[in-house]
């Protein structure tokens, strides 16, 4: 059975490649039936924090990725938050350095960069160069005795590795491009170096989908699996692995945290939709079929193949970004749509007052507004018109719509307007007949009234908007902005 994991560390707010990677794993796991373990990385305890555990539930919460074992929800392979596991992880290393597979390195820092430097300069390898690999117990207890400190170091075997990357293909790493590495901590804290394969072992991990970023450390873990496996620690089989494409932002940069388009929150609080940005995500890297860009989550879980990842680095595109999103709100059924603006009309917003919402009068207006919207956020501005007594002006619009003769055109559309029949098509023939006594088309003609009616230059279809507005209101609004 296909069993997964997303183990994140909770420092600062989750970013969207973090989410790339959820997703990835969720979605193969459900492909598969199999099971998505969510487990907190978070023995680092300077860098950790609650909240940032706290936001990494909810932001899977929001997007409707589920875990089958993990924080809230339990398991089998229990506590999923390493700071819970300390025990195990001491025991573990105890176990690792008994059987050879790991040993103590008094190495100071100087002594090893000074070492590091050398080898740089004589064109050798420059990683750890295995100086304690074999101390016998007197030179150990001469180190102790000048007061040395010892970190565990892994013992790598003199052996190439190879696997096949489920994305990338076989893959090939030379001992002397693996240099034996740290494991705990001289203050005996155990380093992610053995806490991730450990707990992958434990929890029966069969596959590792994670980032491009992390490829260089698969070899040593695997090295590590196959020790675990000697000691009787886990299942006792080595994962199989798969490395996601880097994902580039701005000047073909790697997108990093400190990029703003790169933090899951911007996304939460415009209002886009899980949907729309859990599409979008997965086509960094993955595609459902040619030219078929929009598709549902449930789609994506049906198709989704680790093996037609793409290894090549995807862009990040905001706008591509938005332009899903755009889809899926314009996709919905209308219920969820009006459901969905409904915490955005019902929060105060810089010129919106709640209070004036009313559900039934937004219904009117809602099919409108959804082929407008690029994201949620934007609904207020678009619809606020219809609930408050007066628009509310936006100044460089009235500015720009007005031109010197907007005015007569307004007058002539008044006169047109308060004729015409309250549908959208009659209103329209009214705004077009004033236009041609002006000789204007009818965008141009449109503009003050638009401006007068709903105090902005864009928005939603205009007659369609007077419609729903009614006679009176329209008219009174545009004899306002008359005087
Ligand atoms: N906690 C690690 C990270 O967030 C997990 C890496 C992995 O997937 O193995 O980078």
């Amino acid at each position: 059975p296909v069993r997964v994991r997303f183990c994140p560390s909770p420092t600062g707010n989750p970013h969207v490649g973090l989410v790339r990677t959820a997703l990835f794993n969720w979605a193969f796991a459900r492909h598969h039936g199999g099971t998505l373990v969510f487990r907190i990385e978070d023995t680092d305890a300077a860098r950790n924090s609650e909240e940032s555990y706290r936001q990494l539930l909810d932001s899977m919460r929001w997007l409707g990725l589920d875990w089958d074992e993990g924080p809230e929800v339990g398991g089998p392979h229990g506590p999923y938050r390493q700071s819970e596991r300390m025990d195990v992880y001491t025991d573990v290393a105890a176990r690792l350095e008994e059987a050879g597979h790991a040993y103590r390195c008094y190495c100071t820092t100087e002594e090893l960069d000074a070492r590091r430097e050398a080898a740089r300069a004589a064109g050798r390898p420059s990683g750890y160069d295995g100086q304690c690999r074999d101390l016998t117990a007197e030179q150990r207890a001469a180190y102790e005795a000048e007061g040395r400190s010892a970190i565990v170091r892994f013992r790598m075997p003199d052996e190439t590795i190879t696997f096949t990357d489920l994305v990338r293909g076989e893959l090939t790493f030379t001992p002397e491009n693996v240099p034996d590495y740290g494991i705990v901590r001289a203050n005996g804290a155990p380093l992610y170096t053995l806490v991730n394969p450990v707990d992958d072992a434990l929890m029966e991990i069969t596959h590792v989908l994670r980032g491009e970023d992390l490829l260089s450390s698969t070899p040593r873990q695997i090295a590590l699996y196959r020790a675990l496996a000697e000691i009787g620690v886990g299942a006792g089989t080595v994962p199989e692995f798969g490395h996601l494409p880097y994902v580039m932002g701005e000047g073909n940069k790697k997108l990093s945290k400190r990029d703003p388009q790169s933090s899951l929150n911007l996304y939460r609080e415009r209002g886009f939709l899980p949907a729309g940005l859990l599409n979008y995500l997965s086509l960094l890297g993955w595609s459902l079929a040619e030219d078929r860009d929009i598709f549902t989550l449930d789609e994506m879980v049906e198709a989704f193949e680790i093996g037609a990842v793409n290894a090549n680095p995807a862009r990040f595109d905001l706008k591509k970004c938005e332009a899903i999103n755009a889809t899926h709100l314009r996709e919905m059924p209308v219920a969820e749509f009006v459901a969905a603006c409904e915490p955005w009309l019902r929060e105060p917003y810089a010129t919106w007052r709640p209070e004036a919402f009313d559900r039934a009068a937004f219904e009117e207006l809602a099919p409108l507004a959804q082929t407008r919207l690029t994201v949620l956020s934007e609904i207020t501005q678009n619809v606020d018109f219809l609930f408050l007594d007066e628009p509310v002006l936006d100044e460089a619009s009235w500015k720009k719509a007005m031109k010197p003769g907007a005015e007569e055109m307004l007058r002539t559309a008044r006169a047109k307007l308060a004729e015409a029949d309250w549908n959208a098509d009659a209103l329209k023939g009214a705004v077009l007949a004033a236009g041609e006594e002006h000789g204007l088309k009818l965008g141009k003609a449109q503009a003050p009234v638009r401006v007068a009616v709903t105090g902005r230059t864009v928005g939603l279809p205009l007659f369609e908007s007077l419609e729903v507005l009614g006679r009176e209101r329209t008219l009174a609004r545009v004899d306002a902005a008359l005087k």
